[in-house]
């Protein structure tokens, strides 16, 4: 990025945001989450949560992606749109700590690990989205799938129905709110502590285990607590909670709901004018929820902020000089996945697409 955009006045940048892409228009399509920042959100073609914005990046023909996200979203991206298109991040620091507390040498590891115990026993590596491409090419060749916030209880579904237990990456949260879903006693869900031989589990435990589960979490959503809950609701009186399944299970069974940034962005939405909500995810949702709906009375669940930091790199400044670039012919910081980890990528893919 250069000295001069950051320097740059608010405004002015905003204006020449606003400049490029009318001038780049039919050729690049700006992708925001909804945990980015307004700043930058405000220039989104579209917004969503991450699988939606790779797949729409997908049925688009532009030639530039703009991925206003973090890094595993533009490689979910790259994966599945076409060698025609380039996928860019605006900064490359950009990433997800909780996707990157699983890496595909550390999974390996495991891998042999619990093989070497349970080898009479058929595996199933599943892996939320939330992770890196080769951790789901890792689970697309050995016959798992990939999940996500809103189907993880079906997939995981599946996979139990295709072995006897199931490696689920990165998400304990996740993969624990899943399992008790699905009803799985409490001895059959067992946590893979990272770094540590057999996850610092007896052999007996693995054996018995119907899910294991990595010991991975996502920070903003891990401030998430059924004391937080409680106090609202000594608060407000009739106040709905409403939370993300990447948050620990004890916060998740003292809300009314759970859900993913689309279910929760529907639940508010529908919800009747003067009805009080407590929402468990990203601040930057939480407070463009609050704005879109002002007939709402809506509270972020937490005291502290909640926002995802690394998302936070990307910037005005750093998205004017991608198209900066882009118009004087430049592709900057763009998001390439190796051929091989693609193709195994997209079976995971494409098998959660199917089930
Ligand atoms: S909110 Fe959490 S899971 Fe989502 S990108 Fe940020 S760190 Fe990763």
């Amino acid at each position: 990025m250069t000295e001069k955009n950051k320097e740059m006045d608010k405004g002015a940048v905003f204006e020449k945001i606003t400049a490029r892409k009318k001038e780049l228009a039919g050729k690049v399509l700006i992708l925001a989450h909804h945990y980015q920042q307004e700043d930058v959100y405000q220039f989104a073609d579209f917004t969503g949560d991450s699988l939606k914005l790779a797949r729409q990046a997908a049925e688009a023909d532009s030639e530039y992606i703009i991925f206003c996200g973090v890094h595993f979203m533009a490689e979910s991206a790259d994966v599945l749109t076409s060698a025609k298109q380039a996928v860019i991040l605006p900064d490359l620091n950009a990433g997800c700590p909780m996707a990157d507390m699983a890496t595909v040498e550390e999974v390996e590891s495991a891998w042999h690990e619990l093989t070497e115990v349970c080898g009479d026993q058929k595996i199933i590596p599943v892996t939320y989205v939330n992770s890196s491409a080769r951790i789901k090419a890792f689970v697309g060749t050995h016959g798992g799938a990939v999940c996500t916030s809103s189907n993880a209880e079906r997939v995981l579904s599946w996979a139990l129905s295709q072995g006897d237990k199931v490696f689920f990456f990165p998400d304990e949260h996740l993969g624990r709110n899943s399992s008790k879903a699905l009803g799985i006693d409490d001895e059959e869900i067992v946590l893979w502590r990272r770094g540590e031989r057999f996850g610092a589990n007896s052999d007996e435990k693995l054996k018995n285990a119907k899910t294991i589960l990595w010991q991975g979490y996502c920070h903003v959503h891990q401030e998430f607590s059924a004391d937080l809950v409680r106090r609202w609701r000594e608060k407000v009186t009739g106040i709905q909670v409403i939370i993300h399944p990447e948050s620990p299970f004890e916060a998740v069974a003292a809300a009314d709901m759970y859900g993913s940034t689309e279910d929760i962005i529907a639940a508010v939405r529908d919800a009747a004018p003067g009805t009080s909500w407590a929402i468990g995810t990203e601040v930057n949702l939480v407070n463009r929820l609050k704005a879109q709906y002002p007939d709402k009375n809506i509270h972020l669940l937490a005291d502290t902020a909640c926002t995802c930091n690394t998302m936070s790199c990307i910037t005005p400044a750093n998205l004017l000089w991608v198209l900066d670039n882009l118009a004087a012919g430049k592709v900057v910081n763009q998001i390439t996945v190796e051929r091989e980890t693609a193709a195994g990528s997209k079976l995971a893919l494409d098998r959660m697409l199917e089930i």
